[in-house]
């Protein structure tokens, strides 16, 4: 039978409760979920690769069908590589919707069996990003429910 494997990209400079209510949604409809650091973001992150694994790898730690990986270049041949058919994005507000437009229509153009799939995070989460709890963190302001506590005691020794 063939496995329906998704991938779902990000920086996750740190994973939020956001990714993880994404990736919490994704390992209930795929066989098989691969969380991948993209490595060539125009953004400089705040934790390196191996840091952003390690605190991943944690909170994913009850899904049995979720992994962690990285990589660099294109997304599309990542995904072929890995034999994903999907890709997962997830959309928040407005205006997340025209970057990722853009995205997913280029993607389509480059590989047409791969299709990219929008998942919409609990509302409570739908303002949340990485930059905003950086943000928070940097000025020793609550961060506990927005990201998972192994990612908290991280921030916070970051910025102690
Ligand atoms: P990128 O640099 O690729 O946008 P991010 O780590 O910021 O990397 O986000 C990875 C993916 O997770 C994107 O599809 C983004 O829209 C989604 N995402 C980020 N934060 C949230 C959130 N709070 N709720 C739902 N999806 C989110």
């Amino acid at each position: 039978m063939k496995k329906n494997t998704a991938v779902y990209p990000g920086t996750f400079d740190p994973v939020t409760n956001g990714h993880l209510d994404i990736i919490e949604r994704a390992s209930g409809i795929f066989d098989k979920v691969i969380v991948t650091i993209a490595l060539n973001s125009s953004k400089v992150p705040l934790f390196t690769k191996e840091e952003r694994k390690s605190m991943i790898k944690e909170v994913i730690n009850k899904y049995k069908n979720v992994e962690v990986d990285s990589f660099d270049g294109l997304l599309v041949n990542y995904a072929a590589k890995k034999k994903a058919n999907t890709i997962i994005r997830g959309l928040r507000v407005l205006s997340d919707f025209e970057y990722e437009f853009q995205m997913s229509l280029t993607n389509r153009k480059l590989a047409p069996d791969i299709n990219t799939i929008f998942l919409m995070p609990n509302e409570k989460y739908a303002y949340l990003n990485s930059s905003l709890v950086k943000e928070l963190a940097k000025f020793k302001g609550q961060i506990k429910s927005f990201v998972p506590e192994p990612v908290r005691k991280k921030l916070e020794e970051k910025f102690r």
